[in-house]
């Protein structure tokens, strides 16, 4: 039972504000998920969190106490790393006991403990074994056991499927889901994969150069990213950017821009009015654009197909328009061919645009 409060969390190394004015509320039993590209401040969030890094200045409360000054040991919470930092000595057994015996715990209550975490994590059977004789999803198992045998207030992972193979990772992704819906913690997690993010995270918080972008929900950040940059990181294929200038004509709102002339959907129209003969910017999810039809004059435009990638489960179209590059996700059981001219539609209600200035959405 834990909740995390940040509150204007700042650090500074010498040169680099590595983390700015980070505001956060972290409910208890919640799954927050920090994800941000290299070097945005999200492993300093986290150490910052566990002690293991002094806050320049700020606050960090675990159930309404401040633990700015809390030695790590002290704030009842459970860090796991990307590389799983196992005694490489010790059984898989000694690994997961390791530190209850550092806390003086009776031997019937550390051989409960670590009985439990194996049988949670399925890893029973391999508890006489070394880390040397496990596979890599194996250690990062133990290495979860480590931190749920502590019984934590709160788990920390930084990165901890990042060692994994692929395939892997997705099978360890969903063990993780059910651990946490089996646990009950509260739980901080740190990636840079946005899949990731999505996949786990009861809510998910878009970090950028030391600063929180949008915290919201997996499908709120996909539906109503706040700004062009939350709106180019979540998602796979990205958004589409374009360029556009708005002008009112008969009427309607359009958008404008090198070999494209589209309108803007009437809900959005209201909004946009006041941004008239500015640049904006049109954000489309390649999985909004399909080929259009007669019905769909107003929400189309031409584009060059430069590529057509079949992935089986779907068809990315790899396209021109103008000069802007566009990838359309679109049916498998259509066919296509490069240099074809073809004549794309989206779907208005999911169509963004965003300040060409600010980025943000508008
Ligand atoms: P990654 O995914 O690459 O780990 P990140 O988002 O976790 O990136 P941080 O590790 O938190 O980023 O780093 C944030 C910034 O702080 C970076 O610019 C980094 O170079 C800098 N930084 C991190 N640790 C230190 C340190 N000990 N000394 C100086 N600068 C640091």
């Amino acid at each position: 039972m834990a909740q995390v409060k940040l509150t204007n969390l700042n650090k500074k190394f010498d040169g680099t504000h590595a983390v700015k004015d980070v505001n956060l509320e972290i409910r208890d039993r919640e799954f927050v998920v920090l994800v941000g590209p290299s070097g945005c401040g999200k492993t300093t969030t986290l150490r910052m969190v566990a002690g293991l890094e002094e806050i320049s200045s700020g606050d960090i409360s675990i159930d309404g106490k401040v633990v700015n000054n809390l030695a790590p040991m002290d704030r009842d919470i459970a860090m796991v790393f990307q590389n799983y930092a196992l005694y490489p000595h010790m059984t898989v057994y000694d690994n997961m006991a390791f530190g209850l015996r550092m806390r003086k715990f009776e031997r019937p209550e550390i051989d409960r403990r670590v009985t439990h975490a194996a049988d949670v994590l399925g890893i029973q059977p391999l508890l006489e074994r070394r880390p040397r004789q496990l596979s890599g999803g194996q250690r990062q198992r133990v290495a979860l056991g480590r931190a749920i045998v502590r019984n934590p207030r709160v788990f920390l992972f930084d990165e901890p499927l990042s060692n994994l193979d692929a395939a892997l990772r997705v099978q360890m992704r969903v063990e993780l889901k059910r651990l946490h819906e089996r646990l009950e913690t509260t739980a901080i997690y740190v990636t840079h994969d946005q899949v990731e993010a999505m996949t786990l995270g009861d809510r998910v918080v878009v970090m950028k150069d030391g600063t929180v972008q949008q915290v919201g929900g997996p499908l709120e950040l996909y539906d109503r990213p706040a700004n062009r940059f939350v709106a180019g990181f979540i998602g796979s294929p990205a958004m589409n950017f374009i360029g556009a200038t708005l002008a009112e004509a008969n009427g309607s709102l359009w958008a404008e821009a090198q070999g494209l002339r589209v309108r803007v959907p009437p809900q959005k129209a209201e909004r946009l009015r006041r941004h008239a003969g500015q640049r904006v910017v049109m954000g489309l999810r390649p999985e909004t654009l399909r080929p259009a039809t007669a019905a769909d004059s107003d929400y189309a435009f031409d584009a060059t197909i430069d590529v057509v990638e079949p992935l089986g489960s779907e068809i990315l179209l790899d396209v021109r328009v103008g000069d802007s590059p566009v990838v359309a996700r679109v049916d498998p059981g259509l066919r296509f061919s490069a240099r074809e001219r073809v004549r794309l539609a989206f779907d208005p209600a999911r169509v963004h645009f965003f300040d060409a200035t600010s980025e943000a959405a508008i």
